[in-house]
């Protein structure tokens, strides 16, 4: 393919559901042509204002207010300070290597489901099986209703495969991305019932 030929399938050949086409195209252009699948990945994450406002609200919730009040961070402005005058270089390297030591004990007592449950919960699901869910629930989130055509829609597990659930129909539904992940890997609530019953 020539730059041109490019070009032209950006211009007038590329059908998009979503922006997902040329953020690829994009990204190869950014990465000098070629990247991992890990790299692509980022660069998608990137772009995802969700994600991003997603973890401005945890972190401003969570580990913000309670280092604050341990005396560990400062709120200074519009920024977010460790409370300590200087760091020296030893120190700071000692420190981040304290935090990696915190963050890998953790991950292996908990498993990666800490950061993505989708990861382990997402297995499973083919093809006919998600279009039959889909269908089932009108094409739209079972919680909110966004529309498949809007927004990421994720096959969930009612009961999730790590407490015991079943990968068949009955046991799935239908969630945005943003609800899943709302939902987390702890509940099981059934939002197919909760909804009928409204
Ligand atoms: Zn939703």
């Amino acid at each position: 393919m020539k730059a041109k030929e490019l070009e032209q399938f950006l211009k007038n050949k590329m059908r998009m559901s979503h922006i997902y086409q040329p953020l690829l195209i994009r990204a190869l252009l950014n990465s000098g042509g070629k990247a991992t699948l890990r790299q692509l990945a980022l660069e998608f994450l990137e772009q995802d204002e969700s994600q991003i406002l997603y973890y401005e609200k945890k972190i401003k919730k969570m580990p913000v207010q309670k280092l604050r009040k341990h005396g560990v961070i400062k709120i200074d402005g519009y920024l977010i300070a460790l409370n300590l005058e200087k760091i020296p270089y030893e120190d700071r390297a000692a420190l981040r290597a304290l935090c990696e030591e915190k963050i890998s004990e953790y991950l292996k007592s908990r498993g990666l489901s800490v950061w993505d449950y989708r990861m382990l919960d997402d297995s499973g699901v083919t093809g006919s099986l998600r279009h039959r869910v889909l269908e089932r629930a009108n094409g739209r989130c079972e919680l909110c209703g966004a529309a498949v055509t809007d927004t990421p829609i994720d096959v969930d597990h009612i009961i999730p495969r790590s407490k015991g659930g079943a990968t068949d129909f009955e046991n799935r539904q239908a969630l945005c991305y943003r609800c899943n992940r709302g939902k987390g890997n702890r509940s099981q609530i059934n939002y197919r019932e909760v909804r009928r019953k409204d």
